[in-house]
């Protein structure tokens, strides 16, 4: 299965990915994962990714691209994954489309996850993250009262692009590059939508009947 997630910040992409990558047994690609990771070991890639992050605003498509690239060409990925959060704009579907037709590849199946903007907000809002495993929290959903993973017993931290003012720009950001995506998916035929609303196993089950009608 070849798999990506769109929505927008805070839609749950993260967090369903989780799951429907283990499901799936495919490995989960997280392009803001990823960027991380490269911040906090202060590589020079994320030195340069950093100051896109911190105001919100993508980073450029060739660092972005380069990186997808090496990503998928490793052994992992050869018979599936999972991309969340790539694409991001028109330019970088069309080039994913190239690229994987270059190796004969395409995708199978693009999932939308719908939610409202004022659930998008809170979402964000409450999003803490665990420092060791990465894990995703609700401080209120998951009922949060210490700052521990319940999972790895890690540390959970806010991150400084989930602020009030940086979340509402990247927003904007998402209506306006982002969001052309889902035409330019239902034009390629390849596009589900699924309500991201309720507990999150709830949406786990609606993405994976969606998804089942694609599997080989
Ligand atoms: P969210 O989960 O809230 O949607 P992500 O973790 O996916 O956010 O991304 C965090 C930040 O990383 C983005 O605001 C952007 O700066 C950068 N980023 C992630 N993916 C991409 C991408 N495909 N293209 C450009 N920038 C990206
Ligand atoms: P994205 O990757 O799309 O930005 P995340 O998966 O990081 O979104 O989720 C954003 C926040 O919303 C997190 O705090 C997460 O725990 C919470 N969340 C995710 N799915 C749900 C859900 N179905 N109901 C309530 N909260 C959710």
């Amino acid at each position: 299965m070849r798999l990506v997630l769109v929505g927008p910040p805070g839609a749950g992409k993260g967090t369903q990915a989780q799951y429907i990558a283990s499901n799936l047994s495919i490995p989960k690609i997280s392009t803001g994962d990823i960027f991380r990771a490269n911040v906090s070991g202060g590589t020079d890639l994320g030195k340069l990714a950093k100051t896109y992050m911190d105001r919100g605003d993508l980073v450029p498509d060739e660092v972005t691209i380069a990186m997808v690239r090496d990503r998928l060409s490793e052994d992992d990925a050869q018979d599936g994954f999972l991309l969340d959060g790539f694409p991001r704009n028109v330019a970088q579907a069309e080039i994913l489309r190239d690229m994987l037709k270059d190796w004969g590849q395409a995708l199978d199946l693009v999932l939308e996850l719908v939610v409202d903007d004022d659930e998008v907000v809170r979402r964000l809002a409450g999003r803490r993250t665990c420092s060791q495993c990465g894990r995703i929290w609700h401080v209120e959903f998951d009922d949060k009262k210490d700052d521990k993973c319940d999972a790895c017993g890690g540390a959970l931290f806010q991150r400084d692009d989930d602020k009030e003012e940086t979340v509402r720009h990247r927003l904007e950001v998402y209506q306006e590059q982002t969001a052309p995506l889902v035409s330019y998916y239902a034009d390629e035929g390849v596009l589900v939508g699924v309500d991201a609303t309720g507990p999150v196993e709830e949406v786990t089950q609606r993405a994976m009947e969606a998804i089942r009608p694609f599997m080989g």
